[in-house]
């Protein structure tokens, strides 16, 4: 049975001290609350993570970094390496977020290379995927979303496959409050459940999560989730929001 997932990515919002109030918060909420096979995920900046990690419960919480170098170390200045974001206690990076893609005009290889440094430093890639206004306006959404699919990720063996989450983020739906509808998110989950099933085969097929953002919020994250092939939430705005992102958790 896949893992169910929340993950907020709190991009460059928070102070530490803020951050650490955001967590503790929710840390305090799901200390009573059952999260059997469930997760939390919490994307902080990279400030953040270990301070975080070492302060929630982390069988219930894991901390993600938001991006990675390309680069394993060296002479990089001002770079994270993945094994500098295992070292805080985190276990996921997102990488491939639209945001990254648009103002750091990051590519398919370096998204790749940045996939293949987080597994071999054991972290697991939250992989986001999306086609822009423009191109689901042109029909071309299925098209865009497997490019991204096949140029970064289907290089994986089966085994790291299954430590991936591929979180479907819609770039037109990223904090522009219109979310895809449930509709719209189940049939391109379906259809990213598809085309995995055709290269790694059913049962990977069935264990991936695969989470869909996108201004889900605590008013629209129930009938999101409720869809077969929806595993959870990427969630940028609500999850700066205590109250929100509980709601959040409890329509997992
Ligand atoms: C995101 O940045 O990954 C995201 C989904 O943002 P928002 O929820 O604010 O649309």
């Amino acid at each position: 049975m896949r893992t169910r997932i929340a993950a907020g990515n709190w991009k460059m919002n928070t102070t530490l001290n803020e951050g650490m109030s955001l967590a503790h918060r929710i840390n305090e909420f799901v200390k009573n609350y059952s999260l059997e096979n469930k997760r939390i995920i919490l994307g902080t900046p990279f400030t953040h993570l270990a301070t975080i990690a070492s302060s929630v419960d982390y069988k219930k919480i894991s901390l993600a970094a938001q991006n990675c170098a390309r680069w394993e170390k060296g002479a990089y200045t001002g770079e994270i390496s993945a094994e500098m974001v295992r070292s805080t206690g985190a276990h996921y990076i997102i990488i491939g977020h639209s945001e990254r893609r648009q103002f750091f005009k990051e590519t398919h290889e370096e998204l790749k290379q940045k996939v293949d440094l987080c597994l071999k430093s054991n972290l697991r890639p939250i992989f986001c995927i999306g086609e822009k206004l423009e191109e689901r306006e042109a029909n071309l959404h299925f098209d865009v979303v497997k490019k991204q699919l096949t140029e970064s990720l289907f290089h994986l063996d089966h085994e790291n496959m299954m430590h991936t989450v591929i979180a479907y983020e819609p770039v037109w739906a990223i904090g522009t409050g219109k979310n895809a509808t449930p509709e719209q998110a189940q049939e391109m989950h379906a259809y990213i459940r598809t085309l995995i099933k055709e290269i790694y085969g059913i049962s990977t097929a069935i264990e991936i999560s695969i989470l869909y953002g996108g201004s889900c919020n605590a008013a629209n994250a129930s009938s999101l989730f409720i869809q077969p092939d929806i595993d959870g939430g990427l969630i940028g705005g609500a999850s700066l929001k205590v109250d929100d992102f509980i709601e959040i958790i409890k329509a997992l």
